[in-house]
């Protein structure tokens, strides 16, 4: 008899549904499928708010459609990418300069294959380093507007600012035509 009690309660109940997943809690719709962002660690620049780093500047006047960099109040060196305090005397009184709104393709390469986390989709696409009059250094950057094979050195173009889609900006280049 006890062992009958036994045999039944191990039985499952006839309309006892089949186990679900836990997004498809009944009477709740299904949870949407998201697209995971990129983790943390492998992306580059995370933190654009004035909480998270002294560079904030940089990033609020991208989004006013200037790129800047940081020049030593000191001995006028300008650095790049901006910094918080002097390569090369240590002083962290630096000003915020605005770099020109033009320059040139320095050297370029297209990114075939093998597309940074994120940005397969957007294969091929064009890299590069841009030179501006005036300025000590190259910057690198994604270059738009004109496709790989067409790209020559030399040829000119223009710093934008880019939205990412997150809230956060970043710049790019666009060829000049
Ligand atoms: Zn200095």
């Amino acid at each position: 008899m006890g062992a009958e009690i036994a045999r039944e309660r191990r039985r499952p109940p006839v309309s006892e549904p089949s186990p679900s997943p836990p997004e498809a809690t009944p009477g709740e719709p299904p949870a949407k499928k998201a697209v995971a962002p990129p983790p943390f660690l492998l992306d580059f620049f995370p933190l654009e708010d004035a909480k998270q780093t002294r560079l904030s500047p940089f990033f609020d006047h991208l989004r006013a459609g200037r790129l800047t960099t940081t020049r030593c109040r000191r001995d006028g060196r300008m650095s790049w990418p901006p910094r918080v305090v002097c390569p090369d005397c240590h002083t962290s009184e630096l000003d915020w300069v605005d770099l020109p709104a033009a320059g040139r393709i320095y050297a370029f390469s297209a990114v075939l294959m093998g597309a940074p986390l994120g940005m397969e989709a957007d294969v091929p696409f064009v890299v590069g380093l841009v030179e501006m009059d005036g300025v000590p250094f190259r910057l690198f950057g994604r270059i738009v507007g004109t496709p790989w094979e067409t790209c020559r050195i030399g040829m000119p173009v223009r710093p934008e600012p880019y939205d990412l889609g997150d809230g956060r900006v970043f710049y790019r280049f666009r060829t000049v035509t």
